[in-house]
């Protein structure tokens, strides 16, 4: 096992989840009401809209814990196992549940599908939030990337921005573990926005929404623009908005690119943890699928 890889994994995986923790308590604040009652946010102390234990994670983590618990159980690719796990979430009563994401789910229980039409209101970012684990399990399998993402994504997102912009960040991800460094991740940027112009974030337009444009914006203006884990999280989840999804994507980025060393200790302190050891363990079984 490559020490290293496994350790930008781990940075990716559990820097998503802190990077749910910390911005849930800021969701759907602006920026000056962040900066008023916060000065600036910096720590997990939970609250927020959900009311959540300092640590807690949302439907972020949880939904990517679903997904990546379905490759594990079934060693490999399953779909109705993965709609399964989500629809076993739902109905755990979770603490917050996006509304593209409840219609689908709802869908697959009542309807037996596994993928809606194409819709213009599914460009939310509930599908690209969760595809880590899909990420990890295919790093040297590209064909199975893409198809895995995309069919993930569709039992509740079924939009060209939505996908566009979950395989290129499932790349950018691919490429930081495997050591390719920040230019191949900007080349996959350049990729996605070539494709789609609607995702350049030069100059940043400093919204931070749950629209899929809005939120890779923001992740890609403060990832590229910051220098390490800790400013990287911080700035990103002061932008407010969906704040914990564009804090777990951030996360995600910056855990992948420094490391698991990287993540300040208070946070790994504080993360739920019964989600750290299990995400531990994914990262540990995901990688493995590789060999
Ligand atoms: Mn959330
Ligand atoms: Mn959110």
């Amino acid at each position: 096992m490559n020490e290293r890889l496994m350790n930008r994994a781990l940075g990716a995986y559990l820097g998503f989840a802190c990077g749910d923790a910390l911005g849930a308590t800021v969701e759907f604040m602006s920026p000056k009401q962040i900066q008023k009652r916060y000065g600036v946010h910096t720590e997990m102390i939970g609250g927020g809209w959900l009311g959540l234990e300092p640590g807690q994670v949302t439907d972020d983590t949880q939904m990517s814990l679903a997904l990546g618990r379905a490759i594990i159980d079934h060693h490999g690719w399953n779909l109705r196992a993965v709609a399964d796990n989500f629809l076993a979430w739902l109905d755990s009563d979770p603490p917050d549940v996006g509304n593209t994401c409840r219609r689908g789910i709802l869908r697959y229980r009542d309807e037996g599908l596994l993928m809606g039409l194409p819709r213009e209101d599914d460009a939310g970012n509930g599908a690209c939030m969760r595809n880590l684990p899909v990420v990890l399990a295919t790093l040297d399998r590209p064909d199975d990337f893409e198809v895995w993402s995309l069919e993930q994504s569709h039992i509740t997102h079924h939009n060209p921005l939505s996908d566009g912009a979950t395989l290129a960040l499932g790349r950018m991800i691919n490429a930081l573990i495997n050591g390719q460094g920040l230019e191949s991740c900007l080349l996959e940027v350049e990729r996605l926005i070539n494709q789609y112009s609607e995702f350049a974030y030069t100059p940043y337009p400093g919204k931070a929404s749950g629209f899929i444009v809005d939120t890779v914006q923001t992740v890609l203006h403060y990832f590229f623009n910051t220098d390490s884990f800790e400013s990287c999280l911080i700035s990103t989840v002061n932008q407010g908005g969906d704040a914990d999804t564009t804090g777990a994507l951030a996360g995600m980025l910056a855990g992948a690119k420094y490391g698991l060393e990287q993540i300040p200790m208070r946070w790994l302190a504080q993360l739920d943890r019964r989600v750290s050891a299990e995400i531990r363990g994914q990262v540990a079984t995901l990688i493995k699928m590789n060999s």
